[in-house]
């Protein structure tokens, strides 16, 4: 079985996996890059839906290891197969911030779309919430485009660095924002309890640590169920998050 990329493009024939090529790339803000890929087969198992995730394979060439993470699909062409995917830049970096960093035209990795969510308003909700930080921008940037322009929503971002701020954010006429710094993995549910009201649909998606400490916040001040409570790890502080392959 050939390794690398050709073996991974074999495998994928029979294991849903595909094969994504990077068309260029535009830094958004000091740390953060948005990836242009041509996805030829993706659409015939992801959605372009608000929030959707895809794994990503990105290889180690030097010791042909291969890291499984995962990223929102920032933008989606579907008819072009076409997605835009954005990276934060953190420190220290991992795999697949390391390799975003110096992606360009023709590079590739292997994506699959297995286990993705989206997200869905919940129709009984009293008002919405979004709460996140710099890496969770790209799925609150696609939900902000697909909500009604009527609606009102509040979101809270927990930043890292100041240049968080710079990363661009949707505009939405009913979006009201409100950036917090990172003081330990408290800050985000101390800021959150001043925004809850019971009723609230709650989307957030975090580092670990903070988000232990929120669940309670949420379960006092909103509580809901399934499909009016969503959140998510998507990071852990100080460790790497996701599988290894050998190919
Ligand atoms: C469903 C889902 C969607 C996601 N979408 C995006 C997205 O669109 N864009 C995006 O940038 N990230 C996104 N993430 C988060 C991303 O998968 C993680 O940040 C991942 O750990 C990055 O992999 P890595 O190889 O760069 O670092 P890893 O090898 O996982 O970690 C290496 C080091 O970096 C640190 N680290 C990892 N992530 C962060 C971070 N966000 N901030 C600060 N330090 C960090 C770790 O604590 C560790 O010390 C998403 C995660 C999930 C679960």
């Amino acid at each position: 079985m050939p390794h690398g990329f050709d073996g991974a493009v074999l495998r994928a024939l029979g294991a849903k996996e595909h094969a994504l090529t990077v068309r260029g790339t535009t830094r958004l803000a000091p740390h953060f890059a948005r990836v242009h890929f041509d996805a030829p087969t993706l659409f015939q198992q992801a959605t372009d839906s608000p929030a959707a995730w895809i794994r990503l394979w990105i290889e180690d060439p030097l010791t042909g290891v291969e890291f499984q993470r995962a990223y929102t699909i920032s933008a989606a062409d579907v008819p072009e197969a076409r997605i835009d995917v954005d990276f934060l830049l953190h420190e220290p970096a991992g795999p697949a911030s390391a390799w975003a960093s110096s992606a360009s035209a023709g590079d590739r990795v292997i994506a699959q779309s297995l286990g993705s969510t989206s997200f869905a308003p919940a129709p009984d909700a009293s008002g919405l919430i979004l709460i996140g930080d710099a890496a969770a921008v790209p799925a609150i940037n696609s939900i902000l485009r697909s909500l009604d322009p009527q609606r009102e929503v509040r979101v809270l971002l927990e930043r890292s660095h100041d240049e968080d701020e710079l990363i661009p954010l949707t505009p939405h006429p009913g979006a009201e924002v409100r950036w917090i710094p990172r003081d330990g993995s408290s800050s985000l549910a101390r800021a959150a309890a001043e925004m809850l009201s019971p009723g609230m649909q709650v989307w957030a998606v975090g580092e670990t640590g903070s988000l232990k400490a929120l669940r309670p916040v949420v379960k006092e001040r909103a509580p809901g169920n399934r499909k009016s409570v969503h959140i998510q790890a998507y990071w852990i502080e100080g460790r790497a998050m996701g599988r290894e392959r050998r190919v």
